[in-house]
């Protein structure tokens, strides 16, 4: 650095000084002529704006200051979406990215990724072809259904749904069912959304077929029942079940929908969960269309899928809606690789990620915490104490909403010291290294302790191998 006292101004390195400096090829070479003239140029206005209000401020040289600038450029390259770990015991985290995708199904993103495909092309016939013909007879098969079509996600799936069978009509729908999904996904807003009037019938905690019954007229469009999934009401209810509602619809000539939110295509009662109705289910129940996503307890890609009649299907294809919310190539590749898994029952479970966390042993968990607490000991030093303890997880994205699954975890407790700190303000640091590690370990805190849940740890070694890097 060097400083002046006349006109600092004048001595700050000019654009062309700084782009014949030796630090500058490479970075010319790695980010553009263009972009590092631009950074440099703003660099440079920061300092003539420094040394105006502060005169006495060193002058940078053209090295100090394309060390700057190379900090910033690849900053910007960084990006912000980066994996993490997921040891919160929500297992389906939404804002952890749901589901976690099999091999089979990154690969075949890969595959459609990097090269042309016959995404809407019958290579048969030579022709035009529906880029939902690659996953509509998989659906079909899976869930009992004569035709599929698939779409963003499942909030796209209502809306679109809504839109095509009931714009500018009613629906009505149970005040016990008027959901609101996080992130703003709310029925009455889809609702009015989506071009159609709600009917709220019946009370908050009991509906009976008779409020259906009592809300049909001429201007009706079709029943709708919600799968209520991330709340559940007890004491004295009363709802409507989808076979009482399908025949009331069908006696009235009107369709009947059901969104059934996480749609799961196995029973996962045998599998220590509680019931979880199955798209299966609903279709035999005599849903004429059900909606569901791609990512929750199916285990795929981000979707929402519509099962239902080849009539209605069609219908809902055919709304130029569609074309907005459709999904593209690589959903479709990791959709049907994740589909095609629910065709073997026996091993569906170990090859799909959620699935095979949902559904982990006691045992194995344990295993694995204890494995990694005498690590993670020695990583926090004399800053905390850990302990292997059991803990409860939580399905998530509103799949099972009370349901609990016993689990392991390793429990921190940070230990008081002479900094004068509080219990909270320690625990806070503490947090905030796990959070700065290059994989960043994402626990939950329960009685002042910060808890990482193990069962969604499938390698150990992405914990231990970064340990070393602990800032604390
Ligand atoms: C999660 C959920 C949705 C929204 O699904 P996304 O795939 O997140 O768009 C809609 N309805 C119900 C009942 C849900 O549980």
């Amino acid at each position: 650095m060097s400083s002046g006292k006349s006109n600092p101004l004048a001595r700050i390195p000019g654009v062309d000084t700084i782009l014949g400096a030796d630090e500058a090829a490479p970075l010319i070479a790695k980010y553009g002529h263009t972009k590092l003239v631009q950074c440099i140029r703003d660099q440079l206005s920061t300092i003539r704006a420094g040394l105006q209000r502060t005169p006495d401020s060193p002058i940078p040289t053209a090295s100090d200051l394309l060390a700057e600038v190379e900090n910033t450029l690849s900053h910007l390259n960084q990006g912000s979406l980066q994996t993490v770990l997921n040891l919160t015991g929500t297992v389906i985290h939404t804002n952890l990215g749901r589901s976690q995708l099999p091999q089979a199904a990154i690969d075949q993103i890969s595959a459609v990724a990097a090269a042309a495909s016959n995404l809407e092309y019958d290579i048969s016939s030579g022709k035009r072809g529906d880029r939902d013909s690659h996953t509509e007879q998989l659906l079909a098969e899976l869930t009992g259904a004569e035709a599929a079509t698939i779409v963003n996600n499942n909030a796209a799936a209502v809306l679109l749904v809504l839109n095509t069978l009931a714009r500018n009509k009613q629906v009505p729908v149970s005040r016990g069912e008027l959901v609101e999904i996080g992130g703003s996904f709310r029925i009455p807003d889809i609702m009015s959304g989506s071009g159609c009037t709600l009917v709220e019938v019946g009370t908050t905690n009991r509906t009976h077929l008779v409020d259906y019954q009592n809300a049909i007229n001429t201007e009706t469009a079709m029943l709708m029942k919600v799968h209520t999934s991330n709340y559940e009401i007890q004491g004295f209810t009363k709802s409507v079940d989808e076979a009482a509602l399908a025949s009331l619809a069908h006696e009235n000539n009107l369709p009947f929908v059901t969104d059934l939110g996480s749609g799961t295509l196995i029973d996962f009662g045998p599998h220590g969960l509680p019931p979880e109705p199955t798209v299966q289910q609903a279709v035999t129940n005599g849903a004429d269309i059900v909606t569901f996503s791609g990512d929750k307890l199916l285990g795929g890609p981000q979707a929402g899928i519509i099962v239902g009649t080849k009539e209605l299907v069609n219908r809902i294809k055919s709304n130029p809606l569609k074309r907005a919310l459709r999904v593209d190539k690589m959903t479709i590749a990791a959709l049907f690789e994740v589909l095609k898994q629910y065709r073997n029952p026996e091993t569906v479970i170990s090859n799909l990620p959620t699935l095979r966390h949902l559904t982990r042993s006691q045992a194995d968990i344990k295993k694995t915490a204890e494995h990694l607490k005498p690590i993670l000991q020695s990583a926090v030093g004399t800053c905390a104490t850990t302990e292997t303890v059991e803990c409860q997880s939580q399905i998530g994205s509103g799949s099972l909403p009370t349901a609990l699954i016993p689990s392991w975890g390793i429990k921190i407790c940070p230990v008081l010291s002479d900094s004068g700190s509080s219990h909270e303000q320690l625990l806070q640091q503490i947090i905030v290294a796990f959070r700065n590690l290059p994989l960043p370990m994402i626990g939950r805190v329960q009685d002042s302790a910060l808890i990482f849940d193990v069962r969604t740890l499938d390698d150990a070694s992405a914990v231990t191998d970064q340990l070393p890097l602990l800032p604390l």
